[in-house]
């Protein structure tokens, strides 16, 4: 029985299951790159009373027209599509259950943003079978350490949640026509390879990945967001130490309080917050770090709030 969408999810137990194998062929993949990787996940999901049993039993690669860098990625849908076609011959019970994609490359440990609205979007899409839509994002792969998590979102409803650790069991197998999947991946990658030259398909060390290209990235990602929310946003970079910021005036009771939002130079593993800084008169008023992650934006209204607030203790004296 599929997941009945009347049961209250509070009440529905779910446990993933992963083939072993399926875990090796993704950290095989992320071990010779370093961008946002992925690939539509095959499966089934029974229900059997309160209890949810997802089965993730293979995926289909993102295709040789994969358009991905290590802050996003669109797969090539038309070729997963086709592929799901193909194995829908040989196997009738199969079903696309979710995604995953991979964050190894830029360290960002949660969803973002774009990534949740596109899973909302996705299970609630017309030609999307199953009531469940599994997200699985890879968050750390090496040779020492490989970390991952699950997300489940739901059709008509509006939330998601993580699976815990202890309900996500590895276990030995291997989907039958593996064999089809794992060929076409090989080819989708050669195929990559030979219409960009950056991309590698020789098995290789995991080499750290350039700080310098993801806040590069990122640069643009907030430069975007920046100019979208805050009129009259100007980018700068501060001349002895060389870290961009952005800023802009917030005006509060006729009086003009400066909001800077600072980069770090590097995304370095100790070294990787934005600092928020709120200047009246010349002089810093309120000062903040926040993480370098999705959430970045939402922290900048309630500091802008804080700040304001401190402005207010600063004229009454
Ligand atoms: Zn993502």
């Amino acid at each position: 029985m599929m997941f009945n969408r009347r049961d209250p999810i509070e009440d529905l137990d779910f446990t993933v299951q992963i083939y072993e194998s399926e875990l090796e062929r993704i950290k095989r993949n992320l071990l010779n790159s370093d961008i946002e990787e992925g690939g539509k996940l095959l499966g089934n999901i029974i229900q059997n009373g309160n209890s949810v049993s997802i089965n993730i039993e293979s995926y289909i690669d993102s295709g040789p027209q994969v358009d991905n860098s290590a802050v996003h990625l669109h797969p090539d849908g038309h070729y997963q599509e086709a592929m799901f076609r193909v194995l829908e011959r040989f196997d009738d019970g199969i079903d696309h259950i979710g995604s995953w994609h991979s964050h190894h490359c830029n360290g960002l440990p949660q969803l973002s943003t774009g990534d949740i609205n596109g899973y909302a979007k996705d299970v609630n899409n017309y030609n999307y079978r199953p009531n469940i839509f599994v997200a699985i994002l890879v968050t750390k792969t090496s040779y020492s350490a490989f970390d991952y998590k699950a997300f489940l979102f739901f059709k008509n409803v509006r939330m998601y949640k993580e699976v815990e650790k202890e309900k996500i069991n590895v276990v030995h197998g291997t989907y039958p026509y593996n064999e089809i999947l794992l060929s076409l991946e090989n080819i989708s990658l050669k195929h990559r390879k030979l219409t960009n030259p950056r991309e590698t398909i020789q098995p290789k060390p995991i080499r750290e990945v350039s700080g310098e290209d993801v806040i590069k990235e990122i640069r643009i990602e907030d430069n975007k967001w920046l100019k979208d929310h805050y009129e009259f946003v100007k980018s700068k970079q501060d001349k002895s130490s060389g870290e961009i910021y952005w800023e802009w005036q917030e005006s509060h009771r006729g009086k003009a309080l400066h909001i800077s939002y600072k980069h770090p130079l590097e995304l370095r593993k100790y070294r990787k917050n934005i600092t928020l800084q709120a200047i009246y008169n010349g002089e810093i008023l309120h000062e903040d770090t926040v993480s370098l992650n999705d959430e970045r934006y939402t922290k900048i209204a309630p500091f802008i709030d804080k700040s304001k607030k401190k402005l207010d203790k600063r004229l009454k004296n």
